[in-house]
């Protein structure tokens, strides 16, 4: 079974219970939503949808709910809009009235006369095209097209030389959240993260409109500002792990300094036993094409090399023609890479480090394993902790497996690298939850008589992010 966990974003072309269907089983472990598209009439049902496939399917699949934060997007056409080098186009505010114009136009979201000027260059959809600013005039931005293409509703805008005051949070995303944890979403990934007041932010609105008692949202930023990757290291301090969203992090900064940016901070996420996420144009030719090119193969086996917990597929999922063969297709290479022994982690990458006591016992437990040959490192946990600080060790033999009796950790573990999660009644003393997950690697023949498990749990029993006893069993 594949380690690297797969993320598909849910759109118009995959929101069906059947297709969703298909891409669990063909391997899809999250679902993303967009917040920028689509209503939450549109989002909750597929969480519905998603919810009984995971009954079905006797596994999690974990929903992420992704903030639109502040971007600059297009306003809503009423279909898509053509547009060709050299021609003119106006954008203008979408609550303004322009008078009749033979002019294409395009509504903005935000009003941009202060922050654009003459030569200002004006990028829609991840970079894909380009618009130079001629004149600000009125109520009318004019530009002229660099780079020609198609732009439909809610594309996105760069604009990497202006810039714009827009709150983190908006009224929108505020209420999307409330949405979300209404709809016990299991990670909220906030767009465009700047510093740790962003999340420490957006922590206080979780707090605010969570149930009592509640088992928190992981937070996932979203880097993709020169601001957030400066700032990386104090925002992932605040956040359960990170996505690189090239996206939009290649064209606020130069596209050639992404590839080393993602290795950055795929490594430090896994130094602080963090989740990251790899994302955007993975496999980008399927939207059309039932082949990837070469180039996009390679690099979902970066990205598997690595060491990211996730890849992530967008316009693949949410547009595309071939949904399900996307999957397939990251599947295919996730398996390819996983058994080879390419690996970017230097020998003892975590050990090297004295931090914790839970990372020494994370240590001593991958060692252990190594040197009994053990089939499976099991364990409990309470809130994934304990489940993130073992992958991070990523064992290549021993199978991660891992209990809690929270039924959102049992969904949030599908973001996790390596780790089968299963749901299991709170146990009270340590020889019930030795026994418990003994049973369980049997069962689920993960393991069969005679082979050897490692155990990793924690005494007393029942406290967080208490890793403390490793134990050698044979089953
Ligand atoms: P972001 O910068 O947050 O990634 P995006 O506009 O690039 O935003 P993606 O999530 O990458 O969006 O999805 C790719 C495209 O799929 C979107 O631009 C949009 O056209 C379409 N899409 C995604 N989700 C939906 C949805 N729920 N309804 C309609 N279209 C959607
Ligand atoms: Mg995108
Ligand atoms: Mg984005």
């Amino acid at each position: 079974m594949k380690k690297t966990k797969i993320i598909c974003t849910i759109g118009p072309a995959s929101a069906s219970l059947k297709t969703i269907e298909e891409m669990a089983r063909a391997g899809m472990d999250v679902v993303r939503l967009n917040l920028s598209h689509g209503d939450q009439a549109f989002h909750k049902k597929v969480i519905l949808h998603v919810r009984k496939l995971s009954k079905t399917l006797n596994r999690p699949i974990g929903v992420m709910l992704d903030l639109q934060g502040p971007k600059i997007r297009l306003g809503n056409l009423e279909r898509p809009v053509q547009l060709k080098k050299g021609e003119n186009v106006i954008l203008y505010y979408e609550k303004h009235e322009l008078p009749e114009t033979h002019y294409k136009i395009l509504p903005v979201q935000e009003d941009l006369r202060s922050s654009l000027k003459k030569d200002d260059p004006v990028f829609i959809d991840d970079g894909r095209i380009l618009l130079k600013v001629s004149r600000v005039q009125g109520l009318r931005v004019w530009t002229q097209v660099t780079t020609g293409g198609e732009v439909s509703s809610h594309k996105g805008l760069n604009l990497p030389r202006s810039v714009v005051k827009i709150p983190i949070i908006s009224k929108k995303d505020e209420d999307d959240l409330k949405f979300g944890l209404a709809n016990d979403v299991d990670f909220i990934a906030l767009s465009f993260v700047q510093n740790p007041h962003d999340i420490l932010g957006l922590q206080r609105l979780i707090k605010k409109y969570s149930p009592d008692n509640s088992e928190p949202p992981w937070i996932i930023s979203k880097i993709e500002k020169p601001e957030g990757v400066k700032n990386f290291s104090k925002i992932l301090q605040y956040s359960t792990g990170a996505m690189v969203a090239r996206g939009d992090l290649g064209v606020e900064i130069p596209a050639h300094e992404v590839p080393l940016i993602q290795k950055k901070i795929i490594e430090e996420c896994l130094r602080s036993a963090k989740s990251s996420v790899v994302a955007t144009q993975m496999l980008d030719s399927m939207v059309a094409s039932p082949t990837p090119t070469r180039a996009e193969v390679s690099d979902v086996a970066g990205a598997v090399v690595d060491h990211a917990d996730a890849v992530m597929l967008s316009q693949e999922t949410a547009v595309g023609k071939y949904p399900v063969k996307a999957v397939e297709t990251m599947v295919k290479i996730i398996d390819e890479v996983e058994k080879s022994p390419y690996d970017d982690l230097r020998h003892g990458f975590l050990s090297d480090q004295k931090t914790s006591r839970a990372a020494a016992v994370a240590d001593s437990a991958h060692e252990l394993s190594k040197n009994t040959d053990a089939k499976a490192i099991v364990g409990a946990t309470l809130s994934g902790f304990t489940a993130r600080m073992i992958s991070h060790q990523r064992p290549q033999n021993a199978q991660i497996i891992m209990m809690t009796n929270s039924d959102k950790v049992y969904r949030q573990m599908s973001l996790i690298w390596g780790v089968r999660p299963f749901f299991m009644p709170r146990c009270r003393t340590l020889e019930e939850i030795i026994s418990k997950a003994v049973g369980l690697a049997r069962r689920q023949k993960l393991v069969s008589k005679g082979d050897k498990i490692v155990v990793v749990t924690g005494q007393p029993v029942g406290m967080r992010e208490n890793m403390n006893l490793v134990e050698v069993q044979t089953v």
